[in-house]
């Protein structure tokens, strides 16, 4: 690098980007390890019908149980599973594991019925051939319907080339799998392309649901949003809800789900049995009738 700067120019040692360097490689080795030996984790968080108020799916969040650092959340390292290729193992590995758990939920009584299991997907899962292949295997082989999984995709991962993500996610959808677009209003789709993908759902971008009781435009992107959705046959799910001002603003725009802390953090798989019991019947604060399936 130093033969290339030039006469005038010379490049010094920088012990902090050295630091950094290393500190990579070393969460490389770590993260090839962590797949390997167990350490990789799930959570689960719910998403609620904003007409009952009752949980009819759940997200599922991967974290990383590293044995010296604790619990990673994903972005301390999936942006090196990113670059590193990684993150087409952990996204398999992620999707049998939640096809495992949903199973095993529905199996048990006693619990309202769930409709489906999320999954976020990466965009160098699309990329891959054999997607679809993975997919119809995990389903298959943990008995769970095709209808019940929403496969998320964000806004700028589809965006990146959306010819292609239409053909892999189209081939999803003819089988029977949701697609969803995580993280909608932070990537740039026009609605020409919006209209010509084959989706199911729009998630809300959080940072528009935090704007929306402070700053009126927020709310009107907001409610074009679940409008334009409407007009286009899509549900539309809020992100990041908090507050219970945001939920009746949010029902007021007929948006048909919400999920975020305001209804609960991501929880463990036990956990998330529990919230389903603790949820079985509908209180009184919500409308009784759901017209809605998902
Ligand atoms: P996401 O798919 O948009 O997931 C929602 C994120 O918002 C989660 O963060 C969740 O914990 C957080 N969240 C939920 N409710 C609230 C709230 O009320 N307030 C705030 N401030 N945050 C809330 P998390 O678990 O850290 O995940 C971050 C992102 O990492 C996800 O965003 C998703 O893009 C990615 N990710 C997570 N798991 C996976 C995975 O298995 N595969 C891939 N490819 N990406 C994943
Ligand atoms: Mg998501
Ligand atoms: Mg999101
Ligand atoms: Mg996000």
């Amino acid at each position: 690098v130093a033969k290339h700067a030039g006469k005038a120019r010379y490049v010094v040692f920088d012990p902090e980007m050295h630091a950094v360097a290393e500190r990579r490689l070393a969460m490389e080795s770590d993260l090839r390890q962590a797949i390997a030996s167990d350490q990789l984790r799930v959570a689960y968080q719910p998403i609620v019908s904003l007409r009952t108020g009752r949980p009819l799916a759940f997200e599922t969040l991967v974290r990383w149980a590293h044995p010296v650092q604790g619990l990673l959340a994903p972005a301390d390292f999936l942006p090196i599973a990113d670059e590193t290729g990684l993150i087409v193992d952990i996204g398999t590995w992620v999707l049998n594991r939640a096809c495992a758990d949903f199973a095993a939920w529905r199996r048990l009584s006693g619990i309202p019925p769930l409709a489906a299991i999320h999954v976020n997907l990466a965009r160098k899962q699309l990329l891959l051939g054999k997607l679809p292949e993975v997919v119809m295997d995990a389903l298959e082989s943990h008995g769970v319907a095709p209808e019940c999984l929403h496969l998320e995709v964000t806004e700028s991962e589809i965006m990146n080339d959306p010819v292609h993500a239409a053909a892999v996610l189209g081939d999803l959808r003819r089988q029977g799998v949701k697609i969803d677009v995580d993280d909608f209003g932070t990537g740039y789709s026009s609605l020409a392309t919006l209209h010509e993908l084959p989706l199911d759902v729009l998630k809300i971008d959080q940072s528009f649901i935090a704007k929306m009781s402070e700053d009126h435009c927020f709310a009107a992107l907001v409610h074009a949003v679940t409008t334009l959705a409407q007009n286009l046959g899509l549900a539309t799910v809020a992100e990041g809800i908090e507050t219970s001002d945001q939920v009746a603003m949010l029902q007021s725009m007929d948006c048909d789900y919400g999920q975020g802390h305001y209804f609960a953090k991501p929880m463990s798989s036990d956990e998330a049995l529990a919230y389903l019991r603790s949820h079985a019947t509908v209180s009184p604060e919500w409308s009784s009738v759901d017209s809605l399936s998902a």
